[in-house]
């Protein structure tokens, strides 16, 4: 969470086009150290989230803007994602009522690339609030060039109502520093599948094995996470299920 200054935000929404879409909301994919680049699957993705129409003045998440004094600080968020998890976690029955939600073990950080991806994420962040050179630029190098753009332009720097606990841990941008916040600050992105995956719980026409009758249709048959959101994967299951139950409903009729 960066706090950046009030009059930078309303020369951002004058003259930054790129940079107001930038502040608004704005996803990107990269590839961590680990990611797999022959075969094109980023396992970084990042969320700007900006202009939440909060006050820096506690830093709480959706302080209403019309407590905003004028010329207040606004905050703006960068979080970055291990877009390919490694870790597996699992849910689970809580009761037999089946209106009862299930219980859910994400297991976050059970396997260690995840952290090593997202502190990978950060250096990728560091570089863009602290580049002395416009946004985009190719070899933008944070060491041989004092930071000017966001931080000296627009005012931009680390909440210390989100960082103060973790600076305990290590400087900012430390290994330490990072691993503090991933777990303080540790957030779903909703991609959650694979619960009932294709060719362990489902075969290939989406039937649970060994029970009659029975089809699972959603994210749950996607066996390991896509690369990017879900939703357009998840509607293909859709319209293939449906492909599916019509071919057997055809082949039915005509016995
Ligand atoms: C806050 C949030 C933001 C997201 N943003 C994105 C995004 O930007 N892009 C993207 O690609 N993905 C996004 N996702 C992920 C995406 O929405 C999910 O992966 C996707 O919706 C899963 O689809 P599904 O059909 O498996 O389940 P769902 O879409 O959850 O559908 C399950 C349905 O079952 C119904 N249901 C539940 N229990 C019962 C019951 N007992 N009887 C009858 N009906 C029941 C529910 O009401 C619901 O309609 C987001 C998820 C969340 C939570």
């Amino acid at each position: 969470m960066y706090e950046v200054g009030r009059r930078g935000i309303d020369t951002l929404e004058i003259t930054g086009a790129k940079l107001l879409i930038f502040m608004f909301q704005v996803s990107g994919l990269t590839y961590s150290s680990l990611g797999d680049r022959e075969g094109r699957q980023p396992d970084l993705q990042f969320f700007f989230n900006g202009l939440y129409a909060e006050c820096s003045r506690t830093g709480a998440i959706g302080e209403p803007m019309k407590r905003c004094q004028p010329n207040e600080p606004r905050n703006i968020s960068i979080s970055g994602i291990a877009l390919l998890p490694r870790s597996v976690g699992y849910l689970t029955l809580n009761s037999s009522d089946p209106l009862e939600p299930p219980l859910f073990y994400p297991n976050y950080f059970d396997h260690p690339d995840d952290m090593q991806m997202l502190k990978d994420s950060a250096q990728h962040i560091r570089k863009i609030v602290e580049t002395d050179l416009p946004i985009g630029a190719p070899n933008s190098n944070v060491e041989e060039h004092p930071p000017k753009v966001l931080k000296s332009k627009w005012g931009i720097r680390s909440d210390p109502a989100y960082t103060s606990r973790c600076l305990r841990a290590g400087p900012e941008w430390s290994d330490e520093y990072v691993a503090c916040m991933a777990r303080q600050y540790t957030d779903p992105q909703n991609h959650q599948c694979g619960t009932a995956a294709l060719g362990l719980v489902v075969d290939p026409r989406l039937r649970v094995y060994n029970v009659k009758g029975v089809r699972v249709m959603d994210a749950s048959v996607v066996p390991i996470p896509p690369t990017g959101n879900p939703q357009a994967a998840i509607m293909m299951v859709a319209e293939k299920s449906v492909a599916l139950l019509k071919e057997d409903w055809a082949s039915l009729s005509q016995t």
